[in-house]
């Protein structure tokens, strides 16, 4: 039984009337948020401790040379980039992406994974041992488009989130609520739901490997990117559900990216947050420029 979240309003204005490439601020009450995500949103100390983490998700796109130029660039983009960086490449170049990532700080990540075996009869899986032979350091889990394309339930994502943490590989946990669920005022129950389900069997110390990206649906490759008032109100939420769930050292210290249309011009403000630590960014990634400005995004 996973508690339901009270008092959590109805956003304000509907998001289907938002027709600017900025969605203008949905407001909740934020005396409905949990004690502990105001009073620990916007404690710098907390957010000092924490490191930073900007991946790219390529996604079903490039052809093997671009790929491989594109991680060139991401290398040396990432020279001066004031956090970690990762690019999640498509499975078939990972081996060519890491070479070209070679020497650099870039950190690899895989797409998706099998979770029920390491090896045998199941034509076209990948099995995190192999994601592991080839070097990845992260493996995306429940991405949006898994779920809604492939059908990965919260209990295939929690397999999938279990099995990555068991090979030794740190698993970005992808969540967010759909449009209507937004419109609905079910952000929060969503997220709840999510988190529950997809961290089943993640103690204390598996958390350390664990990455969250929150990335609201209705802004994922639509151009629509949530307010930074509020992306950091529901990053506040998700990081209260850590305190909620497991402990003020886990909520203080687990990065909680932001993904959904992140780009060049918005990155600066996103990453201003207290509690936005970094960004999944899908279509910006696969340019160099827009990825690099994205990756030495300006401190405010
Ligand atoms: C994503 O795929 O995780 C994503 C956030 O995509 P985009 O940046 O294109 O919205």
């Amino acid at each position: 039984e996973i508690p339901r979240v009270t008092g959590v309003q109805t956003c304000a204005l509907p998001i289907c009337k938002m027709l600017s490439a900025v969605i203008a601020p949905l407001s909740w009450n934020a005396a409905a948020l949990p004690a502990s995500a105001s009073a620990r949103a916007g404690s710098r100390a907390a957010v000092d401790m924490r490191e930073m983490l900007i991946a790219g998700n390529w996604k079903m796109n490039t052809l093997l040379p671009e790929a491989v130029s594109l991680a060139k660039e991401v290398a040396e983009a990432a020279k001066n980039s004031p956090c970690d960086v990762a690019v999640c490449a498509p499975l078939p170049y990972l081996t060519a992406v890491k070479d070209a990532l070679k020497g650099s700080k870039v950190g690899l990540g895989a797409q998706d994974c099998y979770a029920d075996a390491d090896a045998g009869a199941f034509t076209g899986a990948t099995s995190t041992a192999m994601l592991e032979s080839v070097g990845c350091d992260y493996v995306l889990s429940g991405h949006s488009e898994r779920r809604a394309i492939f059908g990965d339930s919260d209990e295939m994502v929690n397999a999938k989130t279990l099995k990555i943490l068991k090979q030794g590989i740190k698993c970005i946990l992808c969540i967010g609520e759909l449009k209507e669920e937004r419109e609905s005022g079910e952000t929060f129950n969503v997220l709840n739901t999510q988190l529950t389900k997809g961290l089943k069997g993640v103690d204390d110390k598996m958390m350390k490997e664990i990455v969250i990206a929150y990335e609201p649906v209705w802004a994922i490759g639509t151009g629509l990117t949530a307010t930074p008032e509020v992306a950091q109100e529901t990053h506040a939420y998700v990081r209260s559900w850590f305190t909620e769930n497991y402990s003020d050292a886990i909520a203080d210290n687990v990065i909680i990216q932001y993904g959904g249309s992140v780009n060049a011009e918005n990155v600066d403000e996103l990453m201003a947050c207290p509690d936005i630590d970094g960004a999944l960014v899908g279509g910006a990634s696969l340019k160099g420029e827009s990825f690099s400005a994205i990756c030495n995004f300006k401190k405010k």
